[in-house]
């Protein structure tokens, strides 16, 4: 099970690979041009190798992610792609900035030449493929798009965009016509190609080879199932709690699968997820039918409890968020942690808070602490009225030392982020404090 590079290395390979063609250029014997050429020439360069790392954030990548977990890399794969598309913005407009700022009139005529010359159509069609990227998920719900026809599509165009912005590098790029910039940018261009294959070609191959077929699905709350996994081999599948998987049910294509946190005990046999039916795929569950085949990629994710944990253990969960927690939950209760244990559990109504008896039955037995909230309708045995607060919270931490507890939150982006302030406030280090997001927009 890869744990992935520590946040900083990581930061350091990002920074060097951004700035290397830079410094292959500085370093090229080219003598300089006029300023607002070389910052032009800058621009694209950064531009450039910024676009071939995006292939590299995908969080497909343990390697890359597996520390900062999907939520960050993701959101790093976003500011980054407004950066690349400023910079290629500016790119042109760079050359003939002298010109735009004297006469803008005269600077936008030659700016329009400049464009509209033959040899630079690669790279105008590179910057309209790079616009259009970016536009997309803005524009997804207004033009009906599904999400996974908008992933297929991103991928395609982003990979159009580097080819078009490679080949317009070497034909008309000054440092990248030859020497190791040109190398640096067919490698560059190479991995990318890389990337995809072995996310949509080799991955989902070497996943369906496991044999993951579904063991059962059945309703367990208003809005949600429970779908469970089962492979051939004996061999439980090694994930640490907390972490997700990636699944495409049925044989659907590459870029059809969706991530779900495994809801099962590590050391299980099979894989159980919480499944909230929010869309197309998650409300036809019901259908599925038992025997599917099954491509799981993981485990992934940064929201993991480490081995050998000593500390208190403070869980929190709204609605869906139950399910990375409940793993969490049946692996303490699996392992005896010394250390007490302790779950928040949210839900709207009665009939989504899951798992009820379950939970119950493992606080008896092994003295771990439990709190159900239920927001509106009937309330159930042993759950009090509200929302998670600050005097719910104060209540769960009651006899425990803040400075030696973990929180491991997950569940609606405005619940996390109240619920971890007033962690905070209560005097949880902010690095003892953990989330998982289902939602990266
Ligand atoms: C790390 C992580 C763990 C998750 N764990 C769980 C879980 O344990 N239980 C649970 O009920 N939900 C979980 N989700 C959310 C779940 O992935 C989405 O609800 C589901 O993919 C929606 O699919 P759909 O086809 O039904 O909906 P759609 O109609 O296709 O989409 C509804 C919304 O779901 C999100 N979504 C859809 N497909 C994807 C995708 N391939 N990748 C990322 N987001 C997508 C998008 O925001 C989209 O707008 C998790 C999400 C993430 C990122």
């Amino acid at each position: 099970m890869s744990r992935g590079l520590p946040p900083g290395v990581v930061a350091a390979l990002f920074l060097a690979a951004a700035l290397a063609p830079l410094s292959l250029a500085a370093l090229s014997g080219e003598p300089p041009e006029a300023l607002p050429r070389e910052a032009g020439i800058g621009l694209g360069l950064a531009g450039l190798a910024l676009m071939l790392l995006q292939f590299g954030h995908s969080g497909r990548f343990e390697t890359y992610s597996g520390r900062i977990g999907i939520d960050r890399t993701m959101r790093l794969h976003r500011a980054a792609a407004l950066a690349l598309v400023a910079m290629a913005l500016l790119h042109p407009v760079a050359f003939v900035s002298p010109a735009l700022l004297s006469a803008p009139a005269h600077g936008l005529e030659l700016l329009w030449r400049l464009l509209a010359r033959p040899r630079m159509a690669t790279g105008v069609a590179a910057l309209l493929c790079l616009c259009l990227v970016v536009a997309l998920p803005l524009m997804r719900h207004r033009l009906g798009l599904p999400y996974p026809a908008w992933r297929a599509l991103h991928a395609a165009l982003g990979l159009a965009a580097v080819a078009l912005a490679v080949e317009h590098a070497l034909s008309v790029g000054l440092y990248s016509e030859a020497g190791p910039l040109k190398g640096f940018w067919l490698a560059g261009f190479g991995l990318a190609v890389c990337a995809l294959v072995w996310s949509w070609g080799i991955k989902p191959w070497l996943a369906a080879r496991q044999g993951w077929r579904v063991a059962g699905v059945r309703r367990i709350g208003e809005e949600y199932w429970e779908l469970t996994l089962r492979r051939p081999s004996p061999e439980p599948f090694a994930f640490a709690a907390g972490q997700f998987a990636w699944l495409a049910v049925g044989r659907r294509a590459p870029w059809n699968d969706n991530p779900f946190s495994i809801a099962s005990a590590p050391g299980e046999r099979d894989l159980a997820f919480v499944v909230h039916e929010a869309g197309d795929f998650t409300r036809s569950l019901g259908d599925i039918a038992v025997n599917t085949p099954v491509r799981v990629d993981g485990p992934h994710g940064a929201f993991r409890l480490e081995e050998g944990e000593q500390r208190a253990i403070l869980l929190i969960a709204g609605g869906a968020g139950i399910a990375p927690v409940l793993a969490i939950w049946r692996h303490l209760a699996r392992t005896g942690h010394v250390a007490p244990v302790r779950l928040v559990y949210g839900a709207q109504s009665a009939g989504k808070l899951l798992y009820r008896e379950e939970l119950a039955a493992t606080a008896a037995a092994r003295g771990f602490g439990l709190t159900l909230k239920v927001e509106e309708g009937d309330l159930p045995e042993g759950a009090t009225r509200g929302r998670i607060d600050r005097a719910t919270l104060i209540e769960a931490l009651r006899g425990l030392d803040a400075r030696r507890t973990l929180a491991l939150i997950c569940g609606p982006r405005p619940m996390m982020l109240a619920v971890a302030a007033e962690l905070e406030a209560l005097g949880l280090p902010p690095s003892a404090i953990l989330y998982e997001t289902f939602v990266y927009a």
